[in-house]
């Protein structure tokens, strides 16, 4: 755990959030400033800063992260979805610590 990482406190059940999924290696809970009906992260539970951190050793964990995010965006209704990692402060990240961004039911702008 990084002591300064607000997902790490997250995963750690210092921070309180409304998870929606969690096992061994991954949490995903709804983010705290929805950009879309449905907007919710998934998140390892080792810290990892970005996907640039990554390597061949974080390969399964990726997948997984990536299939979890289709599960639940499907488990929650959506016939379709937007996936989105910022990697970077140049890339958009503010938290740093590795997160799938998954977004549906309408996003702005969207026609629907
Ligand atoms: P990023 O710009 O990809 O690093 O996105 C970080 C995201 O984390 C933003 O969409 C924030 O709204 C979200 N966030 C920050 N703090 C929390 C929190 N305590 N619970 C849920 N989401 C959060
Ligand atoms: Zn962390």
């Amino acid at each position: 755990m990084n002591v300064d990482c607000i997902f790490c406190k997250i995963v750690n059940g210092i921070i309180p959030t409304k998870k929606i999924y969690e096992d061994d290696d991954v949490i995903a809970f709804n983010d705290i400033k929805p950009m879309a009906k449905v907007h919710f992260m998934i998140v390892p539970k080792m810290h990892v800063e970005s996907l640039k951190d990554c390597d061949a050793a974080h390969q399964v964990l990726l997948g997984k992260m990536l299939l979890l995010g289709s599960k639940l965006a499907k488990e929650q209704g959506l016939a379709g979805f937007k996936t989105l990692i910022n990697t970077g402060r140049e890339g958009g990240q503010e938290v740093f610590h590795l997160h799938i961004h998954v977004f549906g039911g309408g996003l702005p702008g969207a026609k629907q």
